[in-house]
């Protein structure tokens, strides 16, 4: 209603990829009020308790307000004029005296779209590095690499809408109830109109799995294996879509053994083989349920249980999975197989048959895939392509030399180069790396070696504005305008609603400040009025042509988003599916386009085991995660009282009996070491989740208990995804 005095204007919510349409209320220059909106299709009027409450995280006692510059091992308040000379000039020195590549910037999941196209254009088009990366190679990576290596091209054919038709859920390691709380609340809905069925298959039971009709545990990193078998079944009961196979799919093999990229300077090539459906199936008698239930601890039977939904040609099925399988060191490799499931079975592009990656950040999908925020990546396109390079330098005005052929360094090797001097100068913005990278000392390290300059941009203080030489205070969401792409390809715009504090400045036009210092005024032309139309304009000239058309502004003002491809006047709901995709014009029925053939792959992928795997010394797995309460490492919701009182700290969850057999009780301390390094924390016993046997989990949100001092920084060498769901622990109570 709008009798209530309030302005109500729309925006997609500030935390999770989900994407919800919210509506904000505000008063006197002020956000007041939050409710779901009504008309988006995502939420339909719903929020989770981060929604609910995503007003407040504005307005915590600490904002930043002033620029903060370290002067002799104190903080001095500067304007924001001659902090944003500073980093220019500083940029321009370090650049001359150590090279391009001597200068970074890494950004967010949670950067809108014009930041992460502005840093795109000055790092990669005007200043000449490929030094861009964003904190989603932490947590979708995985999932881009799977796509493009099944699919040839990246992000989900099928959206949300197929929950409303799927028959089947499967959750491959993935507490949706917690971390996409109100899509599972979708599910939930669909349970009680339609009989549907919901199953966590998952390494600890939570929350998810008590709403679930079925919980299946089963041990680290043994999906592989489970995946596999599936498979098995469904050849072996002649289950298989022939038809489908034979006209949309090809089989191949790739390297096994590919290291787990724990040395520095990491490189690693993929060679993949052709094979057939007789090669594919001979491996697979590797993989029967019997072989597998040894490896997994999952039952022949549960895993008979699981392939027949894929296998009935009445039931449609949505897989829905995101960190459990992206943080994993053969990552890449688990979202093939889970593909290969749908591929063979034929249950994919149609609504309710669907698998579905999902993300965990607002623009995960907006900012870092599709305007390409990662070393290797353009604005629709790769840096290793001539043509793309030419089409980003024409829109861009820079010569097409400027582009940098090669990429140079994923996440984890670009903190590895600051620490051996390779990067001298790092810009953050939006992400809190010194609470989220693994092996955290390290790299927190890294940051305090001689001759290192850290540029931070965030709202409040963090442990990485501790370790920062200049903190700009950046404007938050609704204090200033832009769109954010979600977990089902819908870009949402929301508009500035109130005035950010003090002298706070959005990340977008930070970087344009900077880079008009440096001597690019005639490529960031833009108008401080019209910037962001001004960007978003150019931005769509990068993806014209019916497999990536993204939506006119106007179109994203008047509705709460659209889906790319936005061809005439529509949003693309299914791709590949010649009745829904306009981008299909080979006339058949299903085109994988992103592929030459038309056709998806089918991969070999074998069961490995993880880098480091429990022992005598350190006998448990260490799986660390998120709570509902809290936003990734809490520097914002941990400033909303209610949430912030409802979790206050960070806990380890044991297993029950394993909790009793070592006298551990809820609240005890426990002293968790792993080879990095040691930490005590307070047990929770059969509290929120219990983990499996051998496996304790930690979430991560806790400023204070940081427990990325004990993860390890090994990677899925294709996607360079980190994984922080294993390695191994040794447990004590203190
Ligand atoms: Fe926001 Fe995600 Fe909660 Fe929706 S589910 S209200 S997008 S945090």
């Amino acid at each position: 209603p709008n009798n209530d005095g309030l302005d109500w204007k729309k925006a997609p919510c500030r935390f999770c990829g989900v994407g919800c349409g919210v509506l904000i209320g505000v008063e006197d220059g002020k956000a007041v009020a939050v409710k779901g909106d009504p008309n988006s299709s995502v939420n339909k009027g719903l929020c989770c308790v981060k929604g609910y409450h995503s007003i407040l995280a504005i307005y915590g006692k600490d904002r930043l307000t002033h620029p903060l510059v370290m002067k002799n091992g104190k903080y001095e308040k500067t304007t924001m004029k001659e902090a944003l000379d500073l980093i220019a000039s500083k940029m321009q020195s370090t650049i001359k005296e150590h090279g391009k590549d001597s200068v970074s910037i890494y950004g967010s999941g949670q950067w809108t779209i014009p930041d992460g196209y502005v840093a795109s254009k000055l790092f990669k088009g005007c200043i000449g590095t490929n030094n861009v990366e964003a904190n989603a190679r932490l947590c979708m990576a995985s999932a881009v690499t799977g796509f493009m290596t099944s699919f040839g091209i990246d992000e989900p054919m099928g959206c949300y809408e197929d929950i409303d038709h799927a028959d089947v859920f499967v959750l491959w390691g993935n507490n949706m109830a917690e971390m996409h709380p109100v899509l599972f609340s979708r599910l939930l809905d669909q349970r009680q109109k339609r009989n549907v069925k919901i199953i966590d298959f998952a390494t600890r039971t939570t929350r998810t799995s008590m709403a679930a009709d079925r919980s299946i545990l089963f041990k680290p990193n043994t999906d592989l294996a489970v995946a596999n078998a599936i498979c098995y079944e469904i050849i072996k009961n002649n289950w298989t879509n022939k038809s489908f196979i034979e006209n949309y799919c090809n089989f191949k093999k790739g390297l096994t053994k590919m290291g787990y990229g724990l040395e520095d300077n990491y490189s690693f090539t993929d060679k993949p083989q052709a094979i057939d459906f007789e090669d594919y199936k001979k491996f697979l008698e590797d993989y029967t349920p019997e072989k597998v239930e040894k490896i997994s601890g999952v039952s022949a039977q549960d895993i008979k249980y699981m392939a027949s939904f894929y296998g009935n040609q009445n039931t449609k099925v949505m897989s829905l999975w995101c960190m459990g399988m992206n943080q994993h060191t053969r990552g890449t490799w688990i979202n093939n197989l889970v593909y290969n499931i749908h591929l063979l079975t034929g249950k994919i592009s149609t609504p309710g048959n669907s698998p579905f990656s999902l993300t965990g950040q607002p623009s995960a999908c907006g900012t870092v895939r599709e305007v390409g925020t990662l070393t290797h990546k353009l604005p629709h396109g790769v840096v290793t392509n001539p043509e793309h390079r030419a089409h980003a330098a024409k829109i861009w005005n820079v010569p097409v030399e400027n582009i940098p052929s090669k990429p140079t360094y994923h996440t984890v090797e670009m903190f590895r180069a600051l620490d051996r001097g390779e990067i001298r100068f790092m810009w953050i913005q939006v992400t809190n790396p010194m609470v989220t990278m693994p092996k955290l000392k390290r790299y927190r390290d890294a940051t305090k070696k001689e001759g290192r300059f850290i540029v931070v941009s965030d709202i409040y203080p963090t442990p990485t504005t501790d370790i920062a030489d200049v903190i700009l205070p950046s404007a938050m969401w609704i204090e200033r305008e832009g769109m954010y792409g979600n977990s089902e390809r819908r870009t949402q715009y929301f508009e500035q609603m109130i005035n950010p504090p003090g002298e706070a400045m959005s990340d977008t036009w930070q970087l344009i400040e900077v880079a008009k210092r440096m001597g690019f005024e005639k490529q960031f032309y833009y108008n401080k009025e019209t910037h962001i139309e001004e960007i978003y304009n150019e931005y769509r000239r990068h993806h014209e042509g019916k497999k990536h058309n993204m939506a006119p502004l106007e179109v994203l003002k008047s509705q709460p988003g659209a889906q790319w491809p936005y061809v005439n006047g529509k949003s693309t709901k299914w791709r590949f599916n010649a009745k829904y995709d306009p981008a299909c014009d080979d006339g058949k029925e299903f085109q994988f386009y992103g592929n030459k053939d038309g056709k998806a792959t089918i991969w070999q992928r074998p069961y490995e085991h993880a880098p480091e795997e429990p022992d005598n010394e350190y006998p448990y797995w260490l799986c660390t995660g998120r709570v509902i309460e809290h936003w990734h490492s809490g520097s914002m919701t941990r400033r909303v009282p209610i949430l912030h009182k409802a979790m206050p700290h960070s806990y380890v969850e044991i297993n029950p009996d394993e909790a009793k057999e070592l006298q551990i009780k809820t609240g005890d301390k426990v002293r968790l070491t792993t080879r990095r390094g040691t930490m005590i924390l307070p047990a929770s016993v059969n509290e929120r989740g219990v983990p499996v046997r051998r496996q304790v989990f930690v979430p991560f949100f806790d400023e204070n208990l940081l427990i990325n001092d004990l993860t390890l920084d090994a990677f899925c060498p294709i996607s360079k995804q980190p994984d922080y769901k294993k390695c191994a622990v040794k447990i004590e109570k203190v």
